[in-house]
Formats: structure tokens, C-alpha cells, sequence
């Protein structure tokens, strides 16, 4: 499993685009070329909300850009018991819940399989930034992931359009891992963290992402 994880610390952010991209409810509406652009158009929207956010503050710290966007930070130990493992969640209209306990056993693999590459960055952190990012997905319509719609069917000139939902992970992801400097994809840890809760699942999703990815790019 920690060759798995180091495995996918080499995809790229468009890599792991495709696999969430394969998990939004109407994916199959979109042909490859739009899929690609949403891709990368998404990506680029999570990256500039994050420099944006650079170059206003420059923090190092993500407790300070907590802070300065009026979010409130709540901790729990474990959400278990649900039949989905949260490792965080966004409530409306500015508070983020961790789930500590969840994240702290990742952290503990990281040091078990001894990832170099993960050692000095926060879990935490990553997933925090991820929220952040759900606060202005909410709080900015203007964003990309907000405007761009799909036509889903349309009769003479009234037309059904709808958003997707993978839009706003996909730049979710660029967003953290540009706001954190990561030199990898914060979706490792869609992974990494789920592996000590359910092994089965983690090796499935592993095997999804891998499979998600077109031959060709
Ligand atoms: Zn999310």
C-alpha cells in the first residue's frame, strides 16, 4: 500500500480531475473534449481563489486565514458510526468541522510507512483548506464552478441546465494544494485517510483512480 500512496503523489492535479469527474452524478452528459475543459478550466478557478487569497494576506499559517474570512473551526474526534468517513465538512454560512481522530490515523501511516514526502506537511491543514475553499464556492457566485452549467435536454428554447458537482472538488483540490504550496494532489488523502478505516475501500478507490485516467494524457 505505501508504494499505492507514493504512486499517486506522481499524478498530476488533471489525473485526479478524471476520477472525480467520473463520480458526478450526470459526467455521462459531457463528451471528452467539454470533460477536459471543465477539467482544467475548474483547476484553474481552485488555483486563483487561492492566490488571490496570497497575495491579499500571505499567511503561513491556515489558522490565520481562518481568521481573516470570519470562519470558525470546530474539532470533533470521529464522525464513525455514520456510514460515510468525513475528514471534514462546510457548514453554512462559515463554519468548517474536522474530524481529528480520523486525519491523526492518517498521520500515524505516514510515519509507519515512513512517506518522506508527506512528513513535514499538516493533514489537517489539507483538509481545512479544502473546506475553505466550500466558503467561497457559497459565498462568490461569480466563480467559475458557480456560472458554468450543462444542458442537460432542451425543448424548442427552453433549456434544462444544470450544475456539476465535481467542479467544485476539482477546484476544491486546486485550491489546497495551491494555498499549502503541495508538490502533490491533495486527493492522496481520499486515499491515505480512508485506508485505516476501511482497507477494502482504499485499495477500490486506488484501483478507480488509476483506472479514471484517459490513456492518452
Ligand atoms: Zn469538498
Amino acid at each position: 500500500m505505501k508504494e499505492k500512496i507514493e504512486y499517486l503523489m506522481k499524478l498530476s492535479d488533471k489525473e485526479f480531475g478524471y476520477y472525480i469527474f467520473s463520480h458526478d452524478p450526470i459526467h455521462n452528459k459531457v463528451d471528452e473534449k467539454l470533460k477536459e475543459e471543465i477539467i482544467e478550466k475548474s483547476l484553474e478557478c481552485g488555483r486563483e481563489v487561492a492566490e488571490g487569497l496570497k497575495i491579499k494576506y500571505g499567511f503561513k499559517n491556515i489558522v490565520e486565514y481562518l481568521k481573516v474570512l470570519d470562519l470558525e473551526l470546530c474539532t470533533k474526534d470521529t464522525n464513525s458510526g455514520l456510514e460515510y468517513i468525513y475528514f471534514g465538512t462546510y457548514q453554512k454560512p462559515n463554519k468548517i468541522t474536522i474530524y481529528t481522530d480520523n486525519i491523526k490515523l492518517g498521520t500515524d501511516l505516514i510515519e509507519e510507512w515512513d512517506l518522506v514526502r508527506l512528513k513535514n506537511v499538516e493533514l489537517q491543514d489539507i483538509v481545512i483548506a479544502h473546506e475553505i475553499f466550500h466558503h467561497f464556492q457559497e459565498h462568490d457566485k461569480s466563480l467559475y464552478i458557480n456560472t458554468n452549467k450543462i444542458t442537460l435536454w432542451s425543448i424548442g428554447k427552453f433549456k434544462y441546465r444544470s450544475r456539476l458537482v465535481a467542479q467544485d472538488e476539482i477546484a476544491g483540490m486546486a485550491f489546497a494544494k495551491e494555498l499549502l504550496e503541495l508538490d502533490f494532489s491533495p486527493n492522496v488523502l481520499d486515499v491515505l485517510l480512508l485506508y485505516p478505516h476501511d482497507k477494502d475501500l482504499a485499495i477500490e478507490i486506488y484501483e478507480n483512480i488509476i483506472n479514471s485516467i484517459p490513456k492518452k494524457i
